[in-house]
């Protein structure tokens, strides 16, 4: 009786060290998590900036140069733009 009772004991005790080790590594791990998120926003968001500039851009059919969206003539050759 005294004997599983001991036992139950240490394991108790056992479990509060692993318990009291969780809580300090715990936070840890979800501060890093969060840096982790923030710089993947990060990156996603200059990622979706790119392909924003990319779509706002015609590509010039005869001379390959990209101008803005807004304009209706290419700034190089003079040729219209839009209309693909
Ligand atoms: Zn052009």
């Amino acid at each position: 009786m005294y004997e599983t009772g001991g036992a139950l004991g240490s394991i108790f005790i056992l479990f509060l060290i692993v318990v009291s080790v969780m809580a300090f590594l715990v936070p840890l791990f979800i501060f890093r998590i969060r840096n982790e998120v923030i710089a993947q926003n990060a990156k996603l968001s200059i990622m979706i900036d790119l392909l924003n500039d990319s779509k706002t851009e015609i590509i010039c059919k005869l001379c390959g140069s990209q101008n803005n969206k807004t304009a209706t003539k290419c700034k190089f050759c003079g040729s219209p733009l839009g209309k693909i």
